[in-house]
């Protein structure tokens, strides 16, 4: 088998370097369309068909990936999400021989197989039905079924039953996109979710407000995707629940690793690197900015050694916290009243190098001004009792 459909790769590659679409009758471009579609097809079934038997090789952590899924989604250069469905449906199939066997004999595509794969675990006596709207090829209709499948069972037992799939079905995933965009997905019982959805709603309105009130206007899925985040982290950083629940051990902190050189120039050259543990790359602004959160760890490190390791709300003595929060009881940028939120920024860079960690280089900043000093090219100048915010160009203060 093997051999077989590393022959095919050959000649689809043939086929594919000397194709030359402009030289085709649109009659025959649209032939080809089809047909291509059907390798695709057969090819995908093959790969969903193995895919679970696949993960148990353990091939991918010899491979160097972190699990199956992403394994797969760097063979089909694909999304993790896909991967993850894909693997899912394929450890599925045992208990859908007839599923198997449709895909087998070509009758349906593998979105198909997942479609069925979904719906029979609400109700298994359901693949024949699904299988025959699926062979009549509609994903629309096939899609309809599914849905009416999960509708009819009708018995509390069964509505409980479902809910508890739901539930234990539950998952929380990240991963990020190649420009490194975090890229969130989550599956929760309905009530959680709709709970959920209150929250964010609520949260993001008050924000989209905000915004306004000072002559902006934010997206309605920007101003949820704020929601969230100010949700969740507002809470408080993890790293100080951790403590004051006694813990302490450091597992629940974020940790960025940069190059000293990347840090003390502003950006990232070359093979240096400036990323977040577990996230991805992130611009060398915003690793100086998060120093001052008391629930980030930084690496600096110099090529392969590490030269520091910051870790900013640990080492920084508590009584210096303290005394900041007492100096600076409002964003420190002159005209500016905010006290809610505030975030520490430490103007000098020197800080960045675990230099210092006195009260000397801190200052507290509201998170707008502290996105002007990161994004904007703003300057903090100054000291207490005499700071200046210097924009990228004017010396003007404060916007
Ligand atoms: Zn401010």
């Amino acid at each position: 088998v093997l051999e077989k459909l590393q022959d095919i790769a050959i000649d689809l590659r043939r086929v594919l370097s000397g194709l030359e679409p402009d030289r085709l009758s649109t009659h025959q471009a649209a032939a080809v369309v089809e047909a291509a579609a059907e390798v695709e097809r057969l090819a995908g079934s093959i790969k969903l068909l193995a895919a679970s038997r696949a993960s148990k090789s353990r091939r991918w952590a010899a491979e160097g990936h972190r699990s199956a899924a992403g394994w797969i989604a760097d063979k089909t250069l694909g999304s993790f999400g896909d991967a993850i469905s894909t693997l899912e449906t394929s450890a599925r199939l045992d208990a859908l021989p007839q599923t198997a066997e449709a895909l087998r004999r070509g009758e349906i595509s593998p979105a198909q197989a997942k479609e069925v794969a979904v719906a029979t675990r609400l109700d298994p006596r359901a693949e024949g039905e699904l299988l025959e709207v699926a062979a009549r090829g509609s994903m629309k209709k096939l899609k309809e079924r599914a849905r009416d499948v999960a509708a009819r069972s009708g018995s509390k037992q069964t509505e409980i039953a479902r809910y508890r799939a739901i539930h234990k079905s539950r998952y929380l995933r990240h991963w990020s996109d190649i420009d490194g965009g975090f890229r969130l997905d989550a599956r929760l019982a309905p009530d959680c979710g709709a709970r959920l959805v209150a929250c964010i709603d609520s949260e993001a309105k008050r924000l989209a407000d905000e915004a306004e009130s000072r002559g902006k206007s934010l997206r309605p899925e920007a101003s949820k995707a704020d929601a969230l985040v100010e949700l969740v982290t507002s809470a408080g950083p993890p790293a100080g629940r951790a403590r004051s629940r006694g813990a302490g051990r450091g597992t629940d902190s974020v940790v960025v690793r940069v190059d000293a050189q990347a840090l003390r120039r502003g950006f990232v050259k070359g093979t240096e690197t400036c990323e977040i543990r577990g996230v991805g790359p992130v611009p060398v602004v915003t690793a100086r900015r998060v120093l001052g959160d008391s629930f980030v760890k930084i690496i600096v490190t110099d090529g392969v050694d590490v030269k520091a390791v910051c870790h900013v709300g640990r080492t920084v003595d508590a009584h210096v916290l303290s005394a900041l929060e007492e100096r600076d009881r409002e964003c420190v940028v002159p005209g500016c009243e905010v006290t809610e939120r505030l975030e520490s920024h430490h103007f000098l860079t020197d800080f960045a190098e675990c230099g210092t960690t006195s009260l000397d280089g801190l200052a507290r900043v509201c998170k707008r001004h502290h996105d002007l000093i990161t994004y904007k090219g703003y300057k903090l100048t100054g000291g207490p009792g005499k700071w200046a915010l210097v924009g990228p160009r004017t010396r003007a203060q404060g916007p």
